[in-house]
This record gives structure tokens, sequence and C-alpha cells, in this order.
């Protein structure tokens, strides 16, 4: 005997074999009793709850020669031909192919015509909504008035595309997506039966995989006799199920890659239109960026990743799309969103906004727009030429500052503090020539701290290029005496040691000296988290504890909360790093 596929074994022959959908079956019972029967239905659904199987049993139940009953006899011709799909009066049609015209022109024409045996012709069906225009109108002239013997059975997983005026005229059920325990029980059951060993975590898997899907888990489960004969373990269905979801997965990570958004917003709503998970989806699309970034970066250690070879080839293609710090950009992004999702309460928004966000963090580099942004906020200010890369625009990952940091920000009192962009930086060689207006020694701070971003720290990283960068976390705190104090928050520790190499020190020591134009030594400080470093009270820093004057520049407290500052800030995934004026 050829093998028959499980689903098909094992399509519910009873009402009371039906899986999941008592809803339904407990109403087409009841009409069958009241004899009830309306002239055409629709069952709407996801694939594989059971639509067009409701439909045959239906059709088998009216047309049993004990019927209509709703335990239909499975022995009459009647039932044993539209089980076997040969009866002359139950005739399906698919919506979706392409002759559906034609079918229903021919059904049209014979409907008319009393069934040859049953007491009823049946027409079911399948994807209604996938019919011609054409196809829709000769339908529409039969079930405006339909012979009483006629019944239609409609099923579609796209109700709204089927035309309003065919479903007007139907009854309409809806099936659900079938819970995953009892997914489990049918299986367990087939597995007994067919004298397979399926593990619990097995049966569990497949049931996750398969997402409501009786059809599918029943299909998977054949896939994995065929793959591992009559011991089926966990790993197996992985295996099995990781070649469907890692379908999704690379469209979606091609789709953020090339910074399709429009891509993306599809495959989330069909994704999430199908019932997966949405933080499983983050987790694994954070895995698969993860294996991008070791197929990319370390191809020699790609090998050793837990994925089959044509999964590798897969990888290998997808990240010749992408480069090291986009991958860690995307990982950073995602792993924020999966962050966030247990406490979200739209899960899907969530995905969406992080996964555009991670698309267009790979169409636009973003320290290229904020450099671009750079070059407008100095034009604004100073009426001066884009200073080329200058001034390099500094992101961080966001962090969650504590809430009672010390100043982050030391805004300049507006007076004598020269204009950053005002002054433009020495072309050349700079420790030596004199780069601003001689600040008052009071406001040595005030200068040091208008002036760090685009001369201090431009500067050092003129003779250090790489100190330039640590310094970017760090900032002026206090003048004191010949020393200069600078401080780093406490997440910046490791910069603050950097900055003790020699060279480093060195080069931020014979800058401080040419900008105050007296020597200076300099003292790096660690801030305390909710306080000032201590210091003498003469020093003009700014208290944390972000009340100001009327009048005096916002502190970084209260941009933070500034509405377009705070989406800006989450457009970019940014922080705060400096305050100015
Ligand atoms: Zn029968």
């Amino acid at each position: 005997m050829a093998y028959e596929v499980l689903a098909r074994k094992w399509r519910p022959q009873q009402f009371a074999d039906v899986v999941g959908q008592d809803h339904v079956t407990q109403t087409l019972q009841n009409a069958i009793k009241a004899s009830r029967i309306a002239h055409a239905y629709l069952f709407v659904g996801p694939r594989g709850t059971g639509k067009t199987s409701m439909a045959r049993l239906f059709a088998k139940a009216l047309n049993c020669k004990t019927g209509p009953t709703t335990t239909p006899c499975d022995q009459c011709d009647s039932c044993r031909e539209i089980t076997a799909g040969t009866s002359m009066d139950v005739q399906e049609i698919d919506g979706a192919s392409n002759n559906g015209v034609e079918q229903v022109r021919e059904l049209r024409d014979n409907v008319k015509f009393a069934p040859a045996h049953g007491k009823y012709k049946i027409y079911i069906i399948d994807e209604v909504h996938m019919l011609s225009a054409g196809a829709f109108n000769a339908l529409l002239k039969t079930l405006e008035e339909p012979p009483a013997h006629v019944k239609f059975f409609f099923a579609t997983t796209e109700a709204h595309k089927v035309l309003a005026t065919i479903v007007s005229r139907c009854q309409r059920f809806d099936l659900r997506r079938i819970p995953t325990a009892l997914i489990i029980e049918r299986l367990n059951l087939i597995a007994r039966e067919e004298k397979i060993t399926l593990d619990a975590d097995a049966a569990l898997a497949i049931a996750r995989g398969a997402e409501g899907g009786l059809r599918d888990a029943e299909s998977a489960l054949d896939q994995l006799i065929a793959f591992r004969g009559n011991k089926i373990a966990e790993a197996d269905v992985l295996a099995v199920f990781g070649l469907v979801s890692r379908q999704n997965l690379e469209q979606l990570s091609t789709a953020i890659l090339k910074g399709e958004v429009s891509e993306i917003i599809r495959i989330i709503a069909e994704l999430d239109s199908a019932g997966k998970d949405m933080q499983r989806l983050v987790l694994e699309l954070l895995d698969h960026f993860r294996m991008l970034l070791i197929t990319l970066c370390a191809p020699d250690s790609a090998t050793t990743l837990d994925v089959i070879a044509t999964q590798l080839e897969s990888l290998k293609k997808q990240a010749e799309l992408a480069t090291p710090d986009r991958l860690m950009r995307i990982a950073e992004v995602l792993s924020q969103a999966e962050d966030r999702m247990r406490y979200s309460l739209s899960r899907r928004t969530l995905v969406e906004t992080s996964l555009i966000r991670c698309a267009r963090a790979t169409t636009v580099s973003v320290e290229e727009l904020l450099k671009r942004l750079e070059s407008v906020r100095q034009a604004f200010a100073g009426g001066a030429p884009a200073l080329s890369p200058a001034a390099p625009a500094r992101m961080e990952p966001a962090r969650e500052a504590p809430a009672a940091y010390g100043p982050k920000s030391v805004p300049a009192p507006a007076a004598p503090a020269p204009a950053p962009a005002a002054v433009k930086p020495a072309p050349s060689p700079v420790a030596a020539k004199p780069v601003a207006a001689p600040a008052p020694k009071g406001d040595e701070l005030a200068a040091l701290t208008a002036g760090w971003r685009d001369q201090i720290i431009e500067r050092v990283r003129r003779i250090v290029a790489l100190a330039g960068g640590v310094l970017l976390d760090a900032r002026p705190l206090a003048v004191q005496g010949d020393h200069v104090v600078i401080g780093f928050d406490p997440e910046f520790a490791r910069s603050l040691e950097r900055m003790k190499v020699p060279n480093y020190h060195n080069a931020l020591k014979t800058v401080l000296s040419a900008f105050l134009k007296r020597p200076v030594n300099v003292d790096f400080k660690l801030i305390e988290p909710g306080g000032d470093v201590d210091m003498p009270a003469d020093h003009t820093l700014e208290k944390a504890s972000g009340a100001r004057a009327p009048g005096s520049p916002k502190t970084r407290q209260e941009w933070q909360k500034d509405p377009v500052v705070r989406s800006t800030l989450e457009f970019f995934n940014g922080s705060i790093v400096d305050v100015r004026e």
C-alpha cells in the first residue's frame, strides 16, 4: 500500500475528532440537528487549522446515507467517496488555480442539475479570495439564487480579500490557531498508533514550530519520520524546523541589511499574523547577526558555528552586505529591544521600530549624519565653513545614566568664554600657538569647557590620535592652581586608565598649557555617582541639582527631558555626552 501522509491519514472523519475547533463543530452539529443548513459557509483561519477538513466533514455529514447526521457512518458509498475525494456530488475547486473561472462557469452551468447520489450538490472552494474577478462574478450570480440542493463551502486564509457581497451571503466560522497542548496531545496519539517514539521535548518543539497549525505539525512529524526513523528527539525537530524559521530570518535580516523598510514591515506583519513569538524572533535575529558578525570578522571560526552547510553558505552571502560596524550596531539595537520586550505593551511595535532603526543604521552611517549635523551647527553658530573631520560626532551606546549623576555638562558662562565655533582650530601644530582669547583667571574652567571638544580634544588628537578619542569620555572639572582636573564618569573608568599612558597624558598637558597660556599639570578623576568631585568652593562647577538660575543654560538632565532631544536620542540610539551653548 502506498504511503499515506499523516495529515491525510489522520484527517478527522468525525466532528469528535476535530482538534481545537469546538466552537465550530458544535455549531455545525446544532445546525444539522435543527435542520437549519445555510446555503453557504465561509471557513476562515490560518493555514493548517482544518478549514477544508471541516468542509469535507460537513459535506459527508450532509450527504451520508443516514444523513444529514452529526455522525456520518463512514460506511456508505457517499461517505467513502467523499473521504476518498471521488464523490460526484462534492466538488472541490482550488481558487488559487488558473482555471478558476472555467470551473466556476462550469459550476454555474451544472448547478441546476440534481445531485447524482447524495442529497446535496456541494461545492468546496478553497482559497476563495484568490478567485479572479470573472470567477467571483460568475459565482455571485449562482449564490444569489442557489437551488435548494446546492451548498457552498468556502475556505480562506484572508477573509478581508473576499468580496463583501459573497461574505454577506455566507455563515462565517473563524477557525483558531490550535493550542500547543492540543497539538502535542494529537501528536502523541499519532505517535502511539504509528509506533513512533516521540520525546516529550520533541513533541513540544514540533507544536511550537507549527504555530497552531495542526497540519504543519503532522507534516513535520512526517518529515521527521523520514529523516530520523522511528525515534525522534528534540534536536531532530529543531533541525527540521530551523529550516523553516531560517527562511524568515534570512529574509528579514537581508531586508535590514539592505535598508528595505517596507519589506521589514511586511515580513513582521506576516510573522505576527502567523502568531510568531516576537520575543523569540528578536532572539533569533540577535543570534543570526551574531553569526553574521563571526562569519565576517572571523571567517576561520565560522566553521565552528552551529549551522548546517547551506546555512553557512547563506551567512557568507549575507555577510557581504554588511560591515562589522553595522552588524554591531544592529546587535546593539536588537539587544536593547530584547531588554525592553518584557515591559512592552506592543511587542510588534517595538520590533518594528527597532528593526527600522537597524535598517536605517545601515543605510546612512550615523557618524556621517552627525558629521553633517555638526557642520550645519557650525555654519549657524559662526558662519564658518564646515570643519572637515574635526569635532567628530560622538556616539555611545545609550546607557541608563544613574539619576543623580554629577554634572555631565558644564555650560559655559555666557560672557567670557569663546564660542566654540567662532574660534577656528589652528591649521597646524597646535601646542605652541595661542589659540583663544586670553581667559580671565576665574573663568579658565569655563574657557576649557567651552573649548573642550573643538579645540582641546582636537589638538590632542593631532598629537596622539587615540588620546583624542579617549578624551571624548571626559570633561574638565576644575582648575586648582596649576592643576587641571579632568573628570570621567564611572562607566569610563577604563578611559581614565588609558589617559595615564605617558604620551597621552603629556599630549593633554601640552595642549592645556598652551590653551591656558601657562604651564599646568593634569589630574584625572573618577566622578562619584550621585555627587560632585570634592573640590574647593571657589570653583565654578555647576552642581548636580539640576536647579539653575533663570536664563542660565539648561543642564543635561533638563535636555534629557526635552521631547525633541529625547526622540533624537531614541532615533540615533545615543546619549547626551556634552551640553554646550
Ligand atoms: Zn455514510
